[in-house]
């Protein structure tokens, strides 16, 4: 038997449970789980929304980031070993597709999500798939071992751009945000602008190097980028998924330039589409991590010494859930580990 936070019945909050460590198929090995991170998923999860009660189907395990041991191999497993560090691309792709079979898996059209449609890994151990599996340094940070996932999110939109020398907005300071400006600064970046509307995650933007952190409740981003620029900024990062971020973000931008769209918008969004056109502004849509490309890409810049570890601000016992769930409720943290 084993430890898991798990959605046990339809509606808001988890339950820390005993149940049967799970066994694994041929193609699948069993990691026992070192570090667990929560992502917003995780809290719609614990919130219940409205995604949630359509998505999600108790009695479910969540979670999907994770460092962990190889403690077990399915049989028809090769190139993985016992006792290997990993983490995991969250999501399983059925391989049959148009998309997978065209080398754009991450875009699948039957996409399985680990901690969603399949139990996760807030547990004591994981059943998971042995394709999805991304060995880490043993000399690496295990706690950077689990936002692999997020970072990938990052890296994903950031590297749609080639951003070195140019003038960057980065709109929202959550994890994924704060992971951007990492990634601008390292990439050589001329100038990032970061807005937030929370302190605790303008602070921790300063930190990872943005030059000019922009309260969007209370100053015009797009005034003071053009201020500073004279021109206007060359690329956009939205991650926020706020629709007042999105338009300051794209009235920051000079002719020309270039928008990743990696927020999420919980309602349909107006835009100024003309505003696109005679700007001749190019949107790039930004789902998930390309597999493994981004992978790869993510492995590079940590070996090159893109420094994250400034955006993981609190660790939990996984018997402090309910604790970790409010604070991440709250806004004041960033990354928020929890260890099993
Ligand atoms: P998060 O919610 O922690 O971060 C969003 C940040 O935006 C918050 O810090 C919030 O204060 C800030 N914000 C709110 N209103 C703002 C405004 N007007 N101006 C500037 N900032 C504002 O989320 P995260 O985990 O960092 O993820 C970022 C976004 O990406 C979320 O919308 C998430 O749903 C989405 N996401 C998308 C994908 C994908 O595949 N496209 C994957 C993961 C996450
Ligand atoms: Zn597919």
């Amino acid at each position: 038997m084993m430890k898991a936070l798990q959605k046990r019945v339809a509606g808001p909050g988890l339950e820390l449970c005993e149940v049967e460590i799970p066994s694994i198929r041929p193609d699948q090995v069993l990691v026992k789980i070192e570090m667990a991170a929560i992502c917003g998923t995780d809290l719609h999860i614990y919130n219940w929304d409205t995604w949630s009660e359509n998505r999600i189907r108790p009695p479910r395990t969540v979670g999907h980031e994770f460092t962990g041991r190889i403690v077990q191999l399915g049989k028809d497993v090769v190139g993985l070993r016992e006792g290997m560090l990993v983490t995991a691309e969250g999501h399983f792709t059925c391989g049959r597709c148009y998309y997978c079979r065209t080398g754009q898996g991450h875009i699948c059209d039957d996409v399985k999500i680990l901690g969603v449609d399949v139990d996760g890994i807030f547990a004591e151990y994981a059943a998971v798939d042995a394709k999805n599996i991304w060995p880490l340094k043993e000399d690496g940070d295990p706690a950077v071992g689990a936002i692999h996932d997020p970072l990938g999110n990052a890296v994903h939109a950031a590297y749609a751009h080639c951003l070195t020398g140019q003038n960057v907005v980065i709109t929202g300071c959550g994890p994924i945000g704060l992971f951007c400006v990492a990634l601008a600064r390292q990439a050589g970046a001329r100038r990032i602008f970061a807005s937030d509307v929370n302190d605790y995650r303008m602070d921790l933007a300063k930190k990872l190097g943005a030059d000019y952190v922009v309260n969007a409740k209370e100053d015009d981003l797009a005034a003071i980028v053009h201020q500073v620029t004279g021109i206007g900024a060359d690329i956009l990062l939205e991650m926020s998924g706020s629709r007042q971020a999105l338009a300051s973000g794209l009235d920051a931008l000079r002719k020309g330039a270039a928008v990743s769209l990696l927020g999420i918008f919980s309602d349909r969004v107006d835009m100024d589409l003309d505003g696109v056109i005679f700007k001749q502004l190019t949107l790039y849509g930004i789902n998930g991590r390309r597999i493994f490309d981004t992978w790869f890409q993510m492995e590079a810049a940590l070996e090159a010494g893109l420094d994250v570890s400034p955006v993981i601000t609190h660790r939990f016992g996984f018997e402090e859930y309910e604790e970790a769930m409010a604070l991440m409720n709250s806004g004041r943290c960033s990354k928020v580990l929890l260890l099993p």
